[in-house]
């Protein structure tokens, strides 16, 4: 067992740790407040070759991999959530190519999506399946050479700067088995943005509502090139991304639980200051037990993917570091905003923010409950075994 990171893990951690310093921190309360999406995080990863971490070097990437990604991700999400997703965004519509599409589709779309010359978003949720999303109801029809697209999707992260979209819909019959997945450009006619979401939090990276009305999507887009392929390319994604959203959450609670601590050493009541008071001391031992172990989950999960072992009898080690990464954001970015009372909660300081982006993540990519059906159905079937 080897806890070091590797000379070009060290390098991809100090890259994204300068940009997270110059680009993404001095702007992190502006992108919120406007909500509009920040180009200029996106450049700064596009320059420093971020953007293709999740795809091997033969398909257009750089092919550094998972735990690479999630080490650059915990640094912009010190500063800005939506930074991290951004990130996340480079593998969540791309790997379902790398893991579905034929040598000529993966040659087709991926260089130009690792480089950032183009933008992709994935399109899975639909209004009545969230979680439930081999129910989904988006048609994809044979007609000649094309397929006819027509449904509904949203929540989709990145929509409305995205060149391609990876959609989810249905060929067949009912159930995972009827599911094909598609590249579809995302000026083609039929395609609309009918809104955008009022978010609570992650507010930089918008999140669009996409209507699909007699889109022709030409049938060399259908990854694959094989029907009733696609929830397995949905579930092999999100699998093995669940690291990369972990990641973002242990990156935002090191960055609350860091500002909460340069404020207590300054701020005075009673005559001392605030960190020489016992509970609050405890509280920051608390806060670091919680960072640490989510850490060492959320690098394992990500050292798992990147040995290839991503599938359904890993799959609860994967959801273990991504509940408990997010969860444990939940609650650091509560107690620091706690330490700095007041002033905690007002938008001076980046902690009221830190608390609403946090909110998102136990949501996203599979809610904290689904985590727990995965779990609890691994110890049932003795796929994780204790005793
Ligand atoms: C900011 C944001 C960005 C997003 N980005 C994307 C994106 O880019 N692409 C995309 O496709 N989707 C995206 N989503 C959608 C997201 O993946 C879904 O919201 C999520 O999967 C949950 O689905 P739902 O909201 O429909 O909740 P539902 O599935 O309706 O669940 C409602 C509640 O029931 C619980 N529940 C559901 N099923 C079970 C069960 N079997 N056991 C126990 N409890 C259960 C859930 O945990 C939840 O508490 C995004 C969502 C948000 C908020």
């Amino acid at each position: 067992m080897d806890f070091e990171l590797s000379e070009e893990h060290r390098l991809i951690k100090d890259t994204a740790r300068r940009i997270a310093r110059e680009v993404v921190a001095p702007r992190a309360k502006e992108v919120d407040e406007t909500g509009e999406y920040p180009h200029d995080y996106f450049e700064a990863f596009k320059q420093a070759g971020l953007l293709g971490m999740a795809i091997p070097e033969s398909m257009g990437g750089t092919g550094n991999g998972i735990l690479p990604l999630c080490l650059a991700i915990e640094e912009v999400a010190k500063y800005e959530c939506g930074a991290g997703l951004m990130l996340v965004l480079s593998g969540l519509p791309t790997r379902p190519i790398m893991f579905g599409g034929t040598p000529e589709q993966q040659q087709k779309w991926l260089p130009a999506l690792c480089s950032g010359d183009r933008k992709a978003a994935f399109c899975l949720t639909e209004p009545d399946h969230g979680s439930d999303a081999a129910a989904l109801e988006t048609r994809a029809t044979r007609d000649g050479d094309d397929y006819i697209l027509n449904g509904n999707k949203v929540y989709i992260s990145g929509g409305t700067v995205a060149d391609y979209l990876t959609v989810f819909a249905r060929t067949g019959g009912p159930g995972a088995k009827g599911i094909s997945a598609f590249v579809v450009d995302a000026h083609a006619a039929g395609v609309r943005v009918d809104r955008t979401d009022d978010k609570m939090g992650v507010r930089s990276v918008p999140t669009a509502h996409f209507s699909f009305s007699d889109v022709r999507v030409p049938a060399e887009n259908l990854l694959g090139g094989v029907e009733g392929q696609g929830f397995n390319h949905a579930m092999f994604t999100l699998n093995s991304l669940r690291p990369t959203v972990g990641a973002r959450g242990v990156g935002l609670a090191e960055g609350a639980a860091g500002y909460a601590m340069e404020w207590a050493r300054e701020r005075k009541a009673f005559g001392n200051s605030v960190i020489d008071f016992e509970a609050i001391q405890f509280m920051f031992a608390d806060m670091a037990i919680q960072i640490e172990a989510a850490r060492n989950l959320v690098y394992k999960a990500a050292w798992l993917v990147d040995q290839g072992k991503f599938m359904k009898e890993y799959a609860h080690n994967l959801s273990i570091a991504k509940a408990y990464a997010t969860e444990m954001a939940n609650r650091v970015a509560f107690d620091a905003l706690q330490v700095l009372g007041a002033q905690g909660y007002m938008k001076d300081h980046p902690l009221e923010r830190h608390y609403r982006d946090a909110r998102q993540l136990t949501i996203v990519e599979g809610t904290s409950q689904v985590q727990r059906v995965v779990i609890s159905r691994a110890m049932i079937d003795r796929a994780l075994v204790y005793g």
